[in-house]
């Protein structure tokens, strides 16, 4: 008999007894007044803080958890027998793309189904703007996670003065850090950068520490997409530490990973680093999503200074023959020791919005297709014309499991997606929007045995709670938030794979945000009580 079958016999067993009290007498159930709206039964208690597990009730009422004791008997207007299963704070995804499908899909299904009940949007530098707005937008769309946001770098700059390879003049410098100031008030949690994209990759480490002094002033954290992942990994994280040591805030490495294979084992020399930064009091952490392969612009595989500007600029530069030499020179060098993992096999498109077809294939797939030997040479021209046709995403196998393991079980490690909110039928994105939180718990946890499972809980709940400063979120404790999930540790599983990046993650049973079940008994509810997060001051 499986779990499942159990806990509805336990209900209507529950039903039972009710009626017979009420033949014996007994005030019957109705006229009882609940003091529980929920409560879970019997579980075994993941609090999120790190410590070893504890069988207990969780009853809540309303949007908060009201009690955690090893038995609770008051009536309940709903109880879930949560025997063999784990009850654990909802996950806290601190870096999402979500807003390319919260609109179309406020279910945030990939999210909800692994047990997220807390994602954020403007990573990477780049944020809607105003904030404002945005948020006003998400709660008027009532969406089913809970919803918070950075201000991007990147947005700034561009909104100021525009995609351009120049220093900003002080004026300007100015102006930008009004426009963070403005974010921060509007609810931002930090400043995120993306100092590998335009226009963050043209902008001086002085100048992002300038803006992060305002965000750290109004409690903000700074959280980077590093302008190097490879080759340059090194003196990207000591940048990602200067821009927290001397803008005064929590700095933080994301989506950590070393690209490329003559750069693996460098997470060696970056965890030290910020091992040696924290000694000194710098805050430095680290999030991650657990795959071997990153997810961008195809455009990743070109030089920075052939990206300034707009397409047209970039297609212009492109039929220049001295230019399309020089670009071409550096897509073969990034194919053979960065991003291209060293073969043309190793990147395939996600999605392209001018040829839906070539969402699936890769770029030796691709090149063939344009009647062409799959060499690197061949590959990196294939690039350039997909890039001048208007572009597309990238997936890129071009990292090592040994990297990836070291940084995980690192104990500033936290985890989140990178996702996205995907629409069924389109693209072929990165499985780690259906899969990262599930992945870590069946894989690294389960399988592996590489992290205890009150490690892997704390590192998607407590851990980004604190360096976020959600008070309310990350621990399972009587007035906390009731942002819960409820799984079965055994049987939870990633299903989403790079051949078939929607399938869902198995043995999430119920999913709470707000005090609402948006999962149960494996099933999305539909409900969407999510609620905007405004940092907190
Ligand atoms: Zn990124």
């Amino acid at each position: 008999m499986n779990a499942r079958r159990n806990r509805r016999i336990t209900l209507q067993v529950s039903v039972a007894l009710l009626l017979l009290a009420g033949a014996f007498g007994i005030a019957p159930r109705a006229q009882v007044a609940a003091r529980y709206d929920l409560l879970f039964r019997g579980g075994r208690v993941v609090d999120g803080t790190g410590a070893p597990w504890v069988r207990a009730d969780v009853a809540v009422k309303g949007d908060t958890i009201v009690l955690v004791a090893p038995r609770i008997d008051a009536a309940a207007a709903r109880v879930v027998d949560a025997a063999g299963l784990v009850v654990s704070p909802g996950f806290i995804d601190i870096h999402t793309h979500a807003r390319r499908g919260i609109f179309a899909v406020p279910t945030a299904d990939n999210y909800t189904r692994q047990g997220v009940t807390t994602i954020y949007e403007g990573p990477d530098g780049s944020s809607p703007l105003p904030i404002k707005d945005f948020l006003a937008k998400v709660a008027a769309t009532k969406v089913s996670p809970n919803f918070g946001t950075f201000v991007g770098q990147g947005s700034v700059r561009e909104a100021v003065i525009g995609t351009v390879n120049r220093e900003a003049t002080p004026a300007e410098i100015e102006t930008m850090r009004g426009l963070v100031r403005q974010g921060m008030l509007d609810g931002a949690v930090g400043l995120s950068t993306g100092l590998f994209y335009v226009p963050g990759i043209f902008t001086p480490t002085e100048e992002v520490i300038e803006l992060a002094k305002v965000a750290g002033a109004m409690g903000g954290i700074h959280v980077s997409h590093m302008r190097n992942e490879a080759a340059g990994v090194l003196d990207s994280v000591r940048e990602t530490i200067a821009i927290g040591e001397q803008g005064h805030l929590p700095t933080q490495v994301t989506h950590h990973k070393i690209i490329g294979v003559q750069n693996w084992g460098r997470s060696i020399d970056t965890l030290k680093l910020l091992y040696e930064a924290r000694a000194r009091g710098v805050d430095g952490t680290i999030d991650q999503y657990p795959y071997t392969a990153s997810a961008t612009s195809m455009s990743a595989l070109f030089p920075p200074w052939a990206l300034e500007g707009g397409r047209q600029d970039i297609v212009k530069r492109l039929q220049d023959q001295a230019a399309r030499a020089k670009i071409k020179a550096t897509v073969v060098e990034n194919i053979k020791f960065d991003r291209g993992g060293g073969d043309p096999k190793n990147v395939s498109v996600s999605s392209c919005t001018w040829d839906p077809s070539l969402a699936g294939k890769n770029l030796a797939d691709i090149t063939r297709g344009r009647g062409m030997e799959p060499t690197i040479e061949n590959a990196a021209e294939t690039a350039m014309y997909i890039i001048e046709k208007g572009g597309a995403q990238g997936i890129f196998h071009a990292i090592d499991e040994k990297d990836l393991v070291r940084i995980i079980t690192c104990p500033l490690t936290m985890i989140a997606s990178d996702g996205e909110v995907p629409i069924f039928g389109q693209a072929a994105p990165h499985p780690r929007s259906y899969g990262t939180f599930a992945r870590v718990l069946a894989v690294y946890v389960h399988d592996k045995g590489l992290l205890s499972l009150e490690e892997g809980v704390r590192k998607m709940t407590s851990l980004p709670a604190q360096a976020f400063g959600l008070k309310n979120k990350g621990l399972i404790k009587t007035g906390r938030d009731a942002d819960l999930v409820i799984f079965d540790p055994a049987r939870i599983q990633d299903g989403a794979t790079f051949e078939e990046p929607l399938a869902p993650p198995e043995g999430v049973e119920f999913v709470l945000v707000h005090g609402q079940l948006a999962v149960e008994e494996g099933r999305i509810t539909g409900e969407r009580a999510g609620v905007v997060q405004r940092r907190s001051s």
